[in-house]
């Protein structure tokens, strides 16, 4: 089930989707080459329980049988993993690396959801126009994101764009709505056909992730359970946001307007 966010709802989804996006300023303040990924993951927390919210992702159980609880607040995934990749000390972030952070904080009740793809010290070319090209798939989407159309509009925005550039989506994982649960309907694929799908409605709260790989499509799980990687040993990036359905332009709640 869709659900439509109250005018009372819609303040603590903005409170939740804040706390995501101040913990993303002290990352993106924090993230150097020589530090681990648990490192990243101890400020995240820290962050985000100073401003009064829960890391939904610690503890998050996806409820299938051998695979343990995610045990961190961010997922933290690395060049050729695209996402899930748990935090650790025996990994070391290195000059060129991409980054991809994704997590939810809960607070009051509701959760706020973003991905950010960070570049460290200086990488190749195709890796920084990969970034480019993930950040700006979500801003194509949400183009669409508009009272009166339909959710496959943006899924199809999204995967246009990408295809365009030569560059692959996942089909495995897709965007949410979002709400008092972290995965809430309509799922939000990255590709998808335009006119299908809910129609958008005010109220509405969706978390927005192209996850774009450089390569095949194709992906991998790791044995841990949770890392998803290429197959093809190519480069992934993810960016996301959750945004507000309006009666005008959507919002984006988890950047911080200055
Ligand atoms: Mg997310």
């Amino acid at each position: 089930m869709v659900t439509i966010k109250s005018k009372k709802e819609i303040e603590l989804m903005r409170e939740a989707c804040k706390v995501v996006a101040l913990t993303y300023e002290e990352l993106e303040k924090s993230i150097r080459p020589g530090m681990s990924t648990w490192e990243l993951d101890q400020i995240a927390e820290k962050t985000m329980r100073n401003l009064g919210a829960i890391p939904a992702e610690k503890g998050y159980n996806i409820g299938v049988k051998g695979i343990p609880p995610f045990p961190s607040s961010i997922c933290v995934s690395i060049n050729d993993e695209i996402i899930h990749g748990i935090p650790s000390k025996n990994r070391i972030i290195k000059e060129g690396d991409i980054v991809s952070v994704d997590t939810v904080a809960l607070k009051n009740g509701f959760n706020g959801d973003a991905a950010r793809t960070f570049i460290v010290g200086k990488a190749s070319k195709d890796a920084q126009n990969l970034v480019e090209v993930t950040k700006q798939a979500f801003f194509e989407g949400i183009k669409y994101a508009k009272v009166g159309n339909r959710i496959g509009d943006v899924c199809h925005a999204i995967g246009e764009y990408v295809h365009s550039q030569g560059y692959s989506v996942i089909k495995e994982f897709q965007g949410h709505g979002i709400g008092r649960k972290m995965h809430e309907d309509p799922g939000i694929p990255n590709y998808g056909k335009a006119g299908r799908g809910i129609r958008l409605e005010p109220g509405m709260t969706l978390a927005i992730e192209p996850m774009v790989i450089q390569g095949k499509p194709n992906i991998l799980e790791l044995d841990d359970g949770w890392t998803i990687v290429t197959e093809d040993g190519s480069l992934s990036a993810h960016y996301e946001n959750t945004i507000l359905i309006t009666e005008k332009e959507p919002e984006i709640l988890t950047i911080l307007e200055k």
